[in-house]
């Protein structure tokens, strides 16, 4: 019988599982995760509002031992890779004849002058991080500052505002979600942060913090030598949350055979390691861009599930190939939701490659219907040979269902002209007339400027 180690319990572990489980019956699998429960990590920001209480953010255990998979509570300290076996802190080890590692990966909270021992400053990640941000907001807590305006940090913001509390973000960037959208998409992004009354820093890094012998923090001092009060009166107990990126949970390989680069390990397309009957998935690797090849970030639920089906497919013996990240992603500051997929017109420049880009904007719903509210597309595609590299979409509704639809179009290597010709349907609840589509649009915008121009070189 196969003997399955399984290293962790996010969303690459459990998709593992489930997949293993369900297919390979006969088969031995373990899985070791060191938390009490799994985490629906997105819906963190949502109970730190109010809207959800803590427990509904706890994953059932049943997800993995429905499918026939033991679970274990304890934590991987070493892996022999020689041996197969997995050593754990508590429960002794765990030998394997295939070992799938999804470690994940946690945040990163950068080495800033008075951090060590400062109180109040928490990363968002595990349940107690969560516990302990949920404990820290009290009737003495005026103020929260979030460092890094990421989609985590946009939707903690947001968390904070809505339970009164003074909100303050920081961006390093010169503006919110620069992963995700450009300048020009994120200003009506900022406008509505703002009007609700988040006091919104973009273009600042923190350089440091100053706390008392308590480890109170009482000033927060940024990269133009501004600075943020904080704590200011008896008691008061206000609150920084770091959001400002993650670094893989690699630790307890570092000295082994396992191959790991710059931002986790190493895997090939069928998320085999260097290490024969050793895979990897998720949040722990390293892996690259569908675009380019390129390495590039991608730590998403949504590539990481992805990534542990490859994996498990591949540990049962048939041959499946992880393409890339695409990183579609989406978040909302009500009522905007926001969305993209593939690169930007900005990063895209930081790359030297050469884009048109175009934008098209619509409605919701019929104009003419009830609570119809504006759509704005904006595609970037390579001047060379007119392909979609990105596509960014900010709306009242269907956002999420409009980037999945360019990140196909991405994947099928659509041009200009398909996105011109692309067949939609239109209904006077769901899309704008028929006689416009904003992807449309914004493909017919970018086809004029490529024609102007050739226009322009043919005239020269
Ligand atoms: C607040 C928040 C909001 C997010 N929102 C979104 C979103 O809207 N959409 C999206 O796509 N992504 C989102 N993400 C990112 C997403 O949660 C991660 O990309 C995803 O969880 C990665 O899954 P994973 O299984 O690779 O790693 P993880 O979820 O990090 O899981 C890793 C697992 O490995 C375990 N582990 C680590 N070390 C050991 C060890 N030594 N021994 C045993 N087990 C170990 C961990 O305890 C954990 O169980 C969000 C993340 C956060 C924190």
């Amino acid at each position: 019988m196969e003997r399955i180690v399984l290293l962790g319990g996010g969303p690459a572990g459990i998709a593992a599982a489930k997949m293993l489980g369900r297919e390979k019956p006969d088969w031995d699998i373990t899985m070791i995760r060191p938390e009490r429960a799994s985490m629906i990590y997105c819906a963190i920001p949502y109970v730190v509002e109010g809207l959800l209480p803590p427990d509904k953010v706890c994953k059932s255990d049943s997800l993995v031992t429905d499918s026939g998979v033991r679970l274990v509570i304890d934590e991987a300290t070493r892996v022999d890779f020689t041996s197969r076996e997995v050593h754990t802190a508590n429960q002794g080890s765990f030998p394997y004849d295939r070992l799938l590692i999804a470690t994940g990966a946690r945040p990163l909270l950068p080495p800033l002058k008075g951090l060590e021992g400062a109180r109040k400053v928490f990363p968002v990640k595990t349940e107690d991080d969560l516990l302990a941000i949920l404990k820290a907001i009290t009737e003495k807590t005026r103020k929260a500052v979030v460092v890094g305006a990421g989609n985590i940090g946009i939707e903690m913001a947001q968390a904070f505002a809505r339970r009164n509390l003074e909100t303050v973000l920081i961006e390093m960037a010169p503006h919110v979600l620069p992963a995700l959208i450009d300048a020009d998409m994120a200003a009506p992004v900022e406008a509505r942060l703002r009007e609700i009354g988040i006091d919104l820093r973009t273009g600042l890094g923190l350089s440091s913090l100053e706390k008392d012998d308590q480890g109170i923090v009482r000033f927060l001092v940024l990269s133009d030598g501004s600075s943020i009060a904080l704590n200011e009166g008896e008691g008061r107990s206000d609150l920084i949350v770091v959001s400002a990126g993650v670094r893989p949970n690699v630790e307890i390989f570092e000295g082994s055979r396992l191959h790991i680069g710059r931002t986790g390990i190493v895997v090939d397309s069928t998320m085999a390691t260097n290490i024969p009957g050793v895979w990897a998935a998720g949040d722990c690797c390293e892996y690259r861009s569908f675009i380019d090849g390129e390495v590039a970030g991608g730590k998403l639920a949504t590539n990481a599930v992805p990534m542990a089906k490859t994996a498990a497919r591949n540990m049962m013996g048939q041959t499946w190939h992880y393409q890339g990240f695409l990183n579609g992603a989406a978040t909302v500051v009500a009522p905007i939701r926001i969305g993209g997929t593939g690169f930007t017109e900005e990063l895209c420049r930081r790359k030297g490659i050469d884009v048109i880009t175009g934008r098209g904007e619509t409605t919701t719903r019929f104009p003419i219907m009830p609570d119809a509210t504006k759509v704005t597309v904006k595609l970037v595609f390579g001047r060379d040979d007119g392909r979609l590299l990105g596509g960014q979409v900010l709306g009242g509704e269907a956002v999420a269902e409009r980037v999945d639809l360019l990140t196909m179009a991405i994947k099928a290597s659509s041009t200009i002209e398909d996105l011109m010709n692309f067949d939609y349907s239109s209904q006077p609840w769901q899309t704008f007339f028929p006689a416009a589509n904003a992807v449309v649009l914004a493909a017919e915008e970018a086809w004029r400027c490529k024609a102007s121009d050739s226009e322009a070189r043919d005239t020269a």
